[in-house]
């Protein structure tokens, strides 16, 4: 995040970006906004008057449901524009679109887009605080904060923890800015999955590569299970699922090899019974469903670093 002083920050782009104090500044500022949520009024006045534009040109629930209750949730007006049913349809370039709705001066416009790189595009083409809400394989900066999030508020600290990351790293935003963050806040990452899909060269990030779950599971705290992303997938990556689900698949069975206090996360949408067994993911060492409540949090923090007037 870089930019002009009357703001704290100006653009959340990408994780790679943050450094340690950045990243924990918007975890403790999400803390002070979860608060909020276990009032009675979930509101509070931090950007009233000010305008949030969501542009998702990509498949959303999660995502644009936060940022748009969040923005909400800041007092903030906020307009929601998806490419289906908007001019995007009609051939509008998202120079155009982006130059358009920066004629009402919002504060912040969330960006989704199946491209890499189109946020820090965007944020050439407006004044306004651009936030990246996922840019192709490339990064998902929100998703990585939430789940840096939830998992410093379920084991205290991230430092010394051992994360492993399974799956389709290869075309997930979530998994790079995930490696980011929880390099940068002291964990240990192993990435597991077909050599296709999570190939040596990550190691030079930082990480170990493995392809022996069934060797990583015991060892871990946390597990964070992956979509094959199929949408960015141009080849087969894998023999078929059933070879996935055999290898790398969360099964009841292999779950009895997790630590008890292990966090099973995932950032939805889930695949059922291929990624992780339903009884995994509903149960008891699961905590998908606060991954949710908590990208509420951070995604009101960052709109408000982001996007508000901040007091030097
Ligand atoms: N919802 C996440 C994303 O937008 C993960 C996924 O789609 O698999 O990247």
């Amino acid at each position: 995040m870089t930019g002009p002083s009357h703001r704290l920050h100006r653009h959340l782009i990408s994780i790679e970006d943050l450094d340690r104090d950045a990243i924990e500044r918007i975890l403790d500022r999400a803390e002070s906004f979860d608060e909020v949520q276990g009032r009675e009024i979930k509101k509070v006045p931090a950007l009233r008057g000010r305008t949030v534009v969501n542009l998702f040109y990509e498949a959303s629930t999660r995502t644009s449901s936060s940022f748009e209750l969040a923005a909400k949730r800041l007092s903030a007006d906020v307009v929601s524009i998806r490419s289906t049913g908007s001019s995007v349809e009609k051939g509008e370039s998202l120079k155009d679109t982006v130059q358009t709705l920066s004629a009402y001066d919002p504060a912040a416009i969330v960006i989704r887009s199946p491209h890499v790189g189109a946020a820090q595009l965007v944020a050439g083409w407006t004044p306004a605080a651009v936030i990246n809400a996922g840019d192709g394989k490339h990064e998902h900066p929100t998703q990585a904060l939430l789940d840096l999030y939830t998992i410093r508020s379920k084991k205290g600290a991230i430092a010394g923890l051992h994360v492993v990351i399974i799956g389709d790293v290869l075309f997930s935003r979530v998994a790079r800015s995930n490696i980011f963050g929880l390099l940068k806040l002291g964990a240990r990452v192993t990435l597991v999955g077909p050599s296709t899909l999570v190939p040596r060269v990550f190691e030079k990030l930082g990480v170990t590569v493995s392809h022996k779950l069934d060797e990583v599971l015991p060892t871990a705290d946390v597990v964070n299970l992956l979509r094959i992303q199929h949408e960015r997938q141009r080849k087969e990556y894998f023999p078929g699922i059933g070879e996935y689900i055999r290898l790398f698949g969360l099964t009841k069975e292999r779950g009895k090899k997790l630590k008890p206090d292990c966090l099973i996360m995932h950032p939805g949408p889930i695949n059922r019974g291929v990624e992780i067994d339903s009884d995994l993911a509903d149960g008891a060492q699961s905590v998908i469903l606060d991954q949710v409540t908590n990208g509420l949090a951070i995604r009101m923090a960052v709109l408000y670093l982001c996007g508000g007037i901040a007091t030097p």
